[in-house]
């Protein structure tokens, strides 16, 4: 029998949302960060086995929104609560529930799908504040099974994945086999060049960020006509006939706009002399040849484009909608 189905991970910013998918599908198909508001789409996330499917709804974190990204973000989060099979609503053990679990833990009650309470980074707290804190967060809602995780260092991660195909009817496999995320290539690119900006940045700077890919192309490698010691090509040839320049793979041509709100963003982005966006150009670089597995060129340039936050044609335009 094959298993599949569409599972929602909810809970406030910052509470391990996207890094649980990750470790759950055994690579990283999404971006984290220690900023609040790191994920501002839903994004599917597919872990496909022998005999299963589970397409995992990652979720922007429900908070109150203070601009209209704000509401594109909760929107997207509510609406991941409909018509799946189970919600992991995620919380975190290193405090006690806050208003913002409440919150949740509210508008989880008026919807009856099975429900799995997820309470991570354990592995920052001792077991008596753990013993302590399950019964506050178990008393939120009801739920149909309560798990202690870290999913940082995969602790009972495994179990919760056994738990969840438990549950999953017989169903179709909804996205062919190798599918890891619901976006094109460009969405994971501008993403992975957004969570390096998040990682070096602080205060309002991550949230006004934002990245479009202009360009993104692989161009064929041109065998090179001589060596460095200018040897022609026909002396360079190994024994099979082969050009050393024939066996280097196409490079990946990709070009993007960091948008940010004010210039005093794109000074702090660009650096003293450029040093910032080099080290996020490098860290991006280095993180999408592992994702594309080809060697990548990277193109970064700033603009400005004045509270793109608050205007819907931006939003439409970097894909908010
Ligand atoms: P999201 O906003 O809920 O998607 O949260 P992220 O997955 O982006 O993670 C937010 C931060 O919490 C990142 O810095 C993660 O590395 C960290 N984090 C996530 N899970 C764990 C965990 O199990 N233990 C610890 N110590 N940190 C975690
Ligand atoms: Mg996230």
């Amino acid at each position: 029998m094959f298993r599949s189905g569409f599972v929602s991970v909810i809970g406030r910013p910052n509470v391990g949302k996207s890094t649980l998918i990750n470790t759950l599908l055994g690579r990283k198909a999404l971006i984290v960060s220690d900023k609040p508001q790191t994920t501002r789409n839903r994004i599917q996330a597919v872990y496909t086995g022998d005999n299963f499917q589970i397409v995992f709804l990652d979720t922007p974190g429900i908070h109150k929104p203070k601009h209209l990204l704000g509401d594109f973000m909760l929107k997207s989060a509510l609406d991941a609560l409909k018509e799946v099979d189970l919600i992991l609503f995620m919380v975190e053990a290193t405090s006690s529930p806050g208003p913002g679990d409440k919150y949740i833990a509210e508008l989880l009650h008026s919807v009856d799908t099975p429900k799995f309470l997820v309470v991570n980074k354990v592995d920052l707290i001792a077991d008596a504040v753990e013993d302590r804190l399950l019964p506050l967060y178990s008393r939120l809602g009801e739920f149909k099974q309560v798990f202690t995780i870290s999913a940082l260092e995969e602790k009972n991660v495994q179990q919760l994945l056994e738990a969840i195909y438990t549950l999953l009817p017989e169903g179709p496999c909804y996205y062919p086999p190798g599918t890891v995320i619901d976006r094109p290539q460009e969405f994971l690119a501008a993403e992975t060049i957004r969570e390096k900006i998040l990682l070096q940045t602080r205060e309002e700077i991550p949230h006004s960020v934002a990245v479009e890919i202009e360009k993104m192309q692989l161009r064929e490698a041109k065998p090179k006509k001589c060596d460095r010691e200018n040897r022609p090509l026909s002396q360079q040839m190994s024994q099979d006939g082969k050009v050393p320049g024939d066996v280097l793979p196409p490079l990946l041509v990709i070009e993007a706009i960091v948008y940010v709100e004010k210039d005093s963003q794109k000074k702090i982005i660009i650096g003293k002399k450029g040093g910032m966006l080099k080290e996020i150009g490098t860290e991006a670089r280095l993180e999408l040849e592992k994702i594309f597995g080809n060697p990548v060129f990277l193109d970064l340039w700033i603009k400005v484009k004045k509270d793109w936050r608050q205007k819907e044609h931006n939003l439409r335009q970097f894909g908010y909608e």
